[in-house]
């Protein structure tokens, strides 16, 4: 069996946003040499998330505004997590948009179904952050 690991780092420069990485992980798919396996990707901190779904504009503004009314980002001391920090909104977010996704690996190429595609998901952004890529298979 063959294994191949890759971080992936990214800065988004506002609080919170959305960014297609489906071209990286095909750049580290190709790089692996596998063409029948599993391909995990995850966020390495937690108050970003990876996920999958479809690179459609109106979707990602419906996904922040429900986010926001989830866990608004203010009143920041509502959250008790706010001692010294503001961004328990963004520890909850992930919570809900997840940690990680895990695709199949079919004749070299992510086995996606349709319109699916990997996302970066940022809430608590303006600084360099890590996306890791395992790959495992034959
Ligand atoms: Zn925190």
């Amino acid at each position: 069996m063959k294994s191949f690991r890759k971080e992936l780092w990214f800065t988004i420069p506002t609080r919170r946003g959305f960014l297609n990485i489906t071209p990286q992980v095909d750049d580290c798919l190709r790089e692996s040499g596998i063409s029948e396996g599993l391909c995990l990707v995850n966020a390495m901190h937690i108050t970003a998330s990876v996920f999958v779904n479809d690179d459609e504009r109106g979707l990602h503004q419906d996904l922040e505004v429900w986010l926001e009314k989830l866990a608004p980002y203010e009143p920041v001391a509502q959250y008790r997590h706010n001692i010294g920090e503001d961004n328990a909104d963004a520890h909850l977010k992930r919570s809900i948009m997840g940690r990680e996704v895990i695709v199949a690996v079919t004749k070299g190429k992510l086995d996606f179904g349709p319109w699916e595609q990997i996302f970066y998901g940022e809430f608590d952004g303006r600084r360099k952050k890590r996306v890791l890529v395992k790959i495992i298979g034959e």
